[in-house]
């Protein structure tokens, strides 16, 4: 009996330390009084739990703008100390390995990329790369070791993030198989890490640094050389245990359509994935076609999709001949996932939409294919994408997790 009402007072202390810290997180510089308030425990109970924080330096306070004499002399707010603490975010990611270094608040300090083709790349070389790599961005940012809190890894496939294993790589031609990558990457980089599936790594990036009041059930959708929409309900991604994304990018969408990396026909990838678009767009190229894109291209041979974004938004009609379609199939696929779950939000990240023309289009195709567009206030935004969001995202869950719930000093 003893032993469990002492398990429970722990719980207790931990879910409170968890609750106060996340509530300071949302809505900090915040008063005491108020989190106590919110939360339903005792003034006393919050100034105990955050006293070491603020000794600590994590948490620091800030004088109240304006006067109030009825909360006493010493009414403060609370807030982190956003350069207390950095944490490292590692994608592996079909272009390489992308790592990012943060501090509380999200404010990128360094970021490095290690391009290469991952096919064929062992797991263990991988490992050995991403070791490198991020002793390479620690050296350059010059953060102080101490500081680091830990590390966030994420990418493309199933990953069983309670009990660190990488299950399997949805990228195509690696093979890599239940893995323990959090054992691994924590023993070599020295630091604790915590892993997740790259699009619910951006998810809770997004809703973790940037504070949006946004619904409880709302879509991320995320679109580049796969498409996935993580489904974030209460500010955590849904579904737990043996999980990738919805990996909505081999929903069959003409059962007689174009060939898919995965071996199927008239997959959604095979219209709005980066790669089979970028080959349509360079045999447009080839073909002396789209004048526009090939004046912004970097090199014409290469395009890159933030060009064609640009070039789209200049007004090139040859160029919207191709990348008109796919977005309708990427709108459609939205809008299927908005009528089975009636969500109100959906949070798009694909650089193809840094084109505020294209914007306009899916929106316009969203809507239209909406069932309740009567009913349901949907709304549709739209994030600046670039490749670090997977690093960042990775960020955010380690602090979520080292010092929001500072389950690694559990
Ligand atoms: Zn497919």
């Amino acid at each position: 009996m003893k032993i469990k009402s002492g398990s429970n007072l722990s719980k207790v202390r931990k879910n409170n330390y968890a609750s106060i810290l996340g509530t300071i997180y949302q809505q900090g510089p915040i008063m005491r009084n108020e989190i106590a308030n919110q939360l339903g425990i005792t003034l006393p109970t919050v100034t105990t739990t955050i006293k070491q924080l603020l000794e600590d330096g994590i948490l620091q306070e800030e004088p109240l703008r304006e006067n109030f004499p009825s909360l006493g002399r010493k009414a403060s707010l609370v807030d982190f100390a956003e350069d207390s603490g950095y944490a490292v975010g590692i994608e592996w990611s079909p272009v390489g390995i992308i790592c990012c270094i943060t501090n509380l608040r999200g404010k990128i300090a360094g970021k490095k990329k290690i391009a290469f083709d991952i096919k064929n790349i062992s797991y263990r070389e991988m490992l050995l790369r991403t070791k490198h790599c991020v002793d390479e961005l620690i050296k350059e940012t010059g953060v102080d070791h101490e500081k680091i809190i830990g590390a966030g890894w994420a990418t493309p496939g199933m990953v069983e993030s309670e009990n660190g294993i990488l299950v399997c790589s949805s990228v195509n031609y690696v093979s890599w198989h239940d893995e323990p990558i959090q054992k691994n990457l924590s023993s070599l980089l020295e630091m604790p890490v915590c892993i997740e599936n790259h699009v619910r790594a951006r998810a809770i990036g997004q809703d973790m640094f940037e504070r949006k009041e946004r619904p409880d059930v709302y879509l991320y959708y995320f679109a580049q050389m796969g498409i996935s929409c993580c489904v974030m309900a209460d500010g955590e991604p849904f579904g737990k245990g043996r999980f990738g994304t919805g990996d909505i990018g081999h929903t069959i969408m003409e059962w007689d359509g174009p060939v898919c990396d995965c071996g199927k026909k008239g997959c959604l990838q095979a219209f709005v994935g980066e790669d089979p678009l970028l080959r349509q767009i360079r045999n447009l190229l080839e073909m002396g076609k789209a004048e526009t894109l090939h004046k912004l291209c970097e090199d014409p041979k290469k395009p890159k999709i933030v060009e064609v974004a640009m070039a789209i938004d200049c007004g090139d009609e040859e160029l919207k001949d191709i990348v008109f379609p796919a977005v309708r199939y990427m709108g459609i696929s939205i809008a299927n996932i908005v009528n089975l779950l009636n969500s109100e939000l959906v949070v798009v990240d694909c650089a193809l939409m840094n084109s505020q023309v294209l914007r306009k289009y899916l929106s316009e195709i969203v809507l239209e294919n909406n069932l309740f567009q009567e009913e349901l206030d949907l709304k549709i935004e739209f994030i600046q994408a670039n490749r670090y969001t997977g690093a960042r995202g990775a960020c955010a869950m380690a602090i979520e997790k080292f010092v929001i719930k500072n389950i690694s000093r559990e």
